[in-house]
């Protein structure tokens, strides 16, 4: 590897910090010492490496970037999910999200929502980042550093704190900076760093569907999750953007493809809104997934000030799920969390920018 400005510690592989090592005259083992402190004890700075010597450190630091992310914002709920808001170096922010934190839910699975990307090009109707646009695709440093320093910030109130699962479905579209997000899996899974399963990290999609095809034939055995929200071309024009270039026919053809090469279940994310909360919508959907090895989850929408979305009763939830039962398909219903803190993607930030 050619060293060069960019390169950014909390990105870097095993194999790829051996090769730095080596062209800066470093021993080959360093690059070991280094990825634990880095990925596994979430250090920010250099002087955190205490068996790493300040002769190597400085050199180190003269070849590598490290960048922790600036914590500007926290928000916690009463339901224990906490929600962050991260300044880049570049001044951008993003949002990450920590859920199943409070004790009586759960005192083992601590599960992160990662962004993937600053603002979004998809535009989804009821989504505050997409309201925003695109800015610019995460590294896979900033990608890992949001699991890292949640770890960081948490470790500090609880030293045993261990993040367990990942769902990519923060600020962004995952499968539009397909290579950065692949990587960062890789690094996150490493048995010398979080060492998390990679079936307990999960990829979320609005439908690009040469990515799906994609993904299934790398078929890194991570979750896949698409957000249909709707099961008719114009209902899913309106909601989601990019349904005009991959209809539902090419997604679903793209999914039927996705669950034979990987034999694996794909999560249908459908956000219900007093708008697609309906019986018709519920049976379209019925038909649409009809022989699709996955399930279904509802989830309820956190309202949007701008977009006009609004949350749809109990009973429509209730109504709408029992079609899909009816019809044999598995179905569940997300928990709303963090209701109470701007917890729907992007809203923090757009709060925070609207201040300034
Ligand atoms: S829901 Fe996801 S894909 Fe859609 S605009 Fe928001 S961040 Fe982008």
């Amino acid at each position: 590897m050619k060293i060069m400005e960019s390169v950014e510690l909390r990105g870097c592989s095993i194999d790829e910090l051996i090769e730095i090592c080596q062209e800066i005259g470093l021993k080959r083992f360093r690059a070991t010492q280094l990825f634990q402190w880095a990925q596994q004890k979430a250090v920010r700075t250099w002087d955190q490496m205490k068996t790493v010597g300040e002769g190597d450190r400085q050199t180190l630091s003269s070849h590598l970037h490290l960048y922790p992310l600036e914590r500007i914002r926290e928000q916690r709920s009463q339901d224990g999910t906490r929600k962050y808001l991260f300044r880049l170096n570049d001044g951008e922010t993003i949002e990450c999200v920590l859920m199943d934190y409070a004790r009586t839910i759960s005192r083992d699975r601590h599960t992160v929502c990662v962004s993937t990307q600053v603002g979004c090009a998809v535009g989804c109707a009821f989504c505050a980042t997409g309201l925003e646009g695109f800015r610019r695709n995460l590294s896979v440093a900033e990608i890992v550093g949001q699991v890292l320093d949640i770890t960081h910030y948490v470790r500090q109130e609880d030293p045993d704190f261990q993040v367990t699962n990942i769902v990519f479905m923060g600020m962004g579209e995952p499968l539009l900076n397909y290579d950065q997000v692949l990587k960062g899996i890789q690094l996150l899974n490493h048995g010398q760093g979080q060492a998390i399963g990679m079936r307990r990290m999960t990829i979320s999609t609005c439908g690009v569907v040469p990515k799906i095809i994609q993904l299934a034939k790398d078929n890194p055995q991570v979750g896949l999750a698409v957000s249909l929200h709707a099961a008719q071309d114009e209902v899913r024009n309106d909601l989601i953007p990019m349904n005009r270039r991959y209809p539902l026919a090419q997604l679903m053809e793209a999914c039927q493809e996705y669950s034979q090469i990987t034999h694996r279940r794909i999560t249908f994310e459908v956000a219900l809104t007093s708008k697609n909360a309906r019986r018709g919508e519920a049976e379209a959907l019925a038909r649409l997934l009809k022989g699709q090895l996955g399930h279904v989850n509802l989830i309820p929408v956190n309202p949007v000030e701008g977009t006009g979305m609004e949350r749809p009763d109990i009973e429509q939830i209730k109504r709408f799920a029992q079609v899909l039962e009816n019809a044999g398909i598995p179905v569940s219903s997300r928990e709303e969390r963090g209701g109470d803190i701007d917890a729907a993607c992007g809203q923090l930030r757009r709060k925070w920018e609207g201040e300034l």
